[in-house]
């Protein structure tokens, strides 16, 4: 067993306003936590070798692995609309990078790793909650096929921090990304009148992420298609990031920054989980117009490397932005033809949709399972009143018409049985804190294989109790 990193950094070779150097803080007492595996072996690492003593200390930040150059990246942001000239990575550090042996290229970052130039006021620290329930939720996402930061170790560090007005266990996460280049990236130099970095920037970003793509205004259109395609996943699954920051934009249009999100159980599109979103401007129903707005910033820090015509710039950029609803709507509405059971594209089909949802949500019934059930002639049930569905249902089965075993194929292919629902989270978490981690692990190795039935796992199916209904959830610091 030998822990080897093959690094290929590139961030790094960066000039020095992109970042700070920083090494990760060491911790009292490294303990394994868990390891991913299959990730580790894509990332070219000995899986065994991270679970040794001298792998717990690399993923807690004590020991410094051959040829890292650790680093804290510089970006701002809008923070729910408000402005943010600084943010940075303030509790966390990018290792370095590798080239997978899936052909990607990938940052390991340490997150929780201590102070950086970036803290402000912050400890640096994160505590074992938000660190299992990024690990649990960004895996999911991963196995349910849509684009997202991976977790590649949790460790705990053996230190108590203080959080919610008491004692938690630290703990830090290792995040895995093509990058973690963020619309406050561009920001941060365009705020500053830095064209040249911006320009840098800019190429850096196309190469790793676009390579198509053949200067920063074919760079806005791969990122609005990216981010358009990504949000309708998102809506398909019932997912709300709940913090949909620029700073949380990733340019690569990857789901990144599992703070206060949580997955819908009954369908309301209102729906808001985040504690500190107190005006619901991150609400299920919100995210693709959030994202219109934070592709719009992306746009404005462009602006100044798009050539010499400014007002030519802005036009072009202006258009590229109105494409993105039409963008996602079609998305959008080939995720939904799938889900419930539909290969081909039919007027009248949006409507189809709407109308199921909104049965939805008048009688509450739960997102993942009536989609899945569709599969299996069991949806009525999901319904208070099963008549109003059977409406739906007959009209539904028009539409379909012959070959319903093939329609019904497509549902179950589509339709999760398994999703982080946010209780199970809780509970996973609890337990975890109380020094059980079985839940934890069973919840993880259950949401690997979120398509397939697993009827050993179908009490991980059932929504919460009235009394296990996670009211909020506290933003990951
Ligand atoms: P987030 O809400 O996780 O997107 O973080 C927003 C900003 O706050 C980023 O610059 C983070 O690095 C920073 N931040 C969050 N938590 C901490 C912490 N505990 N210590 C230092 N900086 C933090
Ligand atoms: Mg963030």
């Amino acid at each position: 067993m030998t822990l080897r990193f093959e690094f290929d950094n590139q961030y790094a070779a960066l000039p020095e306003q992109f970042y700070a150097p920083q090494r990760p803080t060491p911790v009292n007492a490294p303990t394994p936590i868990r390891v991913n595996h299959d990730l580790a072996i894509t990332l070219g690492l000995d899986p065994d070798a991270l679970e040794t003593p001298e792998g717990t200390a690399v993923l807690a930040g004590n020991k410094i692995p051959e040829n890292a150059t650790p680093i804290a990246q510089a970006y701002a942001g809008h923070q729910f609309g408000g402005w943010s000239p600084q943010l940075g990575d303030g509790r966390a550090v990018l290792l370095g990078e590798v080239n997978g042996t899936d052909g990607q290229h990938y940052d390991i970052q340490l997150k929780g790793s201590g102070p950086t130039p970036f803290s402000r006021n912050g400890d640096g620290r994160a505590w074992l909650g938000p660190v299992l329930r990024e690990y649990i939720v960004s895996e999911a996402m991963f196995a349910l096929g849509i684009p997202t930061t991976r977790a590649l170790a949790a460790v705990g560090t053996g230190e108590m921090i203080y959080r919610d007005g008491g004692p938690k266990p630290g703990a830090v996460l290792t995040r895995v990304a093509q990058s973690h280049i963020r619309v406050g990236t561009f920001q941060y130099f365009s705020a500053r009148n830095d064209g040249a970095s911006l320009r840098q920037l800019s190429e850096f970003t196309i190469r790793r992420h676009y390579p198509e793509a053949s200067g920063p205004l074919d760079l806005l259109k791969a990122v609005v298609s990216a981010q358009a395609k990504l949000v309708a996943q998102w809506m398909g699954v019932g997912f709300i990031h709940g913090v949909m920051n620029t700073d949380n934009t990733h340019v690569g249009g990857l789901t990144i920054d599992y703070g206060p999100c949580a997955f819908l159980d009954n369908y309301h599109p209102a729906t808001v989980y985040s504690s500190i979103d107190r005006g619901g401007r991150y609400a299920y129903q919100n995210q693709a117009d959030i994202m219109v707005w934070n592709l719009a910033q992306f746009a404005t820090a462009l602006i100044p490397i798009m050539g010499e015509d400014k007002d030519g710039a802005i036009e072009e950029a202006t258009d590229v932005l109105h494409g993105f609803a039409d963008q996602f709507k079609a998305e959008w509405l080939t995720v939904f033809r799938r889900k419930i059971g539909l290969r081909d594209a039919m007027d009248g089909d949006e409507a189809l949709i709407a109308r199921l949802l909104t049965l939805m949500a008048q009688q509450q019934a739960d997102f993942t399972n009536s989609f899945r059930a569709l599969g299996t002639d069991t949806a009525r049930d999901q319904f208070i009143d099963p008549a109003a569905f059977d409406a739906w249902e007959a009209d539904w089965r028009i539409r379909v018409g012959s070959d319903l075993s093939a329609a019904r194929a497509v549902i179950v292919a589509q339709n999760p049985a398994f999703i982080p629902r946010n209780h199970r989270i809780e509970q996973a978490i609890d337990s975890a804190v109380a020094g059980d981690f079985l839940p934890f692990e069973r919840l993880v190795q259950v949401l690997a294989q979120p398509y397939a039935d697993q009827p050993d796992a179908a009490d991980l199916k059932r929504p919460p109790a009235p009394n296990e209904v996670v009211q909020a959830t506290f933003c990951g610091t």
